[in-house]
């Protein structure tokens, strides 16, 4: 998938931004859907992803950017908030390229602890229901 390969509007998330595929839904505004990733680098891994149809970082439109991120760093707030982390590792990929593999951008957001490795992107297994239940839990009680 090239940089500028046109949106395909049958992408996964765009799946769940429909509504026609369930996510674990952490946090929802008017520009952004966060969600937990059922594959994670590390517990509380969540992805942000803004509503608009944009394949990548460099094809969002640029006004959309910055309440985008704004939305990102409450989210942020929010992941660091629920696991007490010592630190947030922020992962955002560009094309197959890049290490992209869904086409609609997405920033990563994994609490981190001291000591504590990161699983490679693309190598972690699928979460267990329950953990990723206790996970949404403990985000959705830190806004
Ligand atoms: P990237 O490689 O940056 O495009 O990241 C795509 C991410 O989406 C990966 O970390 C996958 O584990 C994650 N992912 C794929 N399918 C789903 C899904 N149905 N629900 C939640 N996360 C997903």
């Amino acid at each position: 998938m090239h940089l500028s390969t046109p949106y395909d509007p049958q992408n996964i998330f765009a799946k769940i931004l429909r509504g026609e595929m369930p996510c674990l839904k952490v946090y929802e505004d008017e520009v952004c859907l966060a969600f937990l990733d059922i594959f994670p680098q590390g517990p509380g891994h969540t992805l942000v992803i803004p509503k608009v149809a944009a394949t990548n970082l460099l094809t969002l439109p640029t006004e959309a950017l910055g309440p985008y991120m704004t939305s990102v760093q409450k989210v942020a707030r929010a992941v660091q908030r629920a696991f007490q982390a010592e630190g947030l590792t922020v992962l955002q990929f560009n094309g197959a390229a890049g290490g992209q593999t869904v086409f609609h951008l997405h920033f990563h957001l994994i609490p981190r602890q001291e000591g504590v490795g990161l699983i490679g992107h693309g190598q972690a297994g699928k979460a267990s229901e329950e953990d990723l239940i206790s996970h949404q839990a403990a985000i959705l009680a830190a806004f």
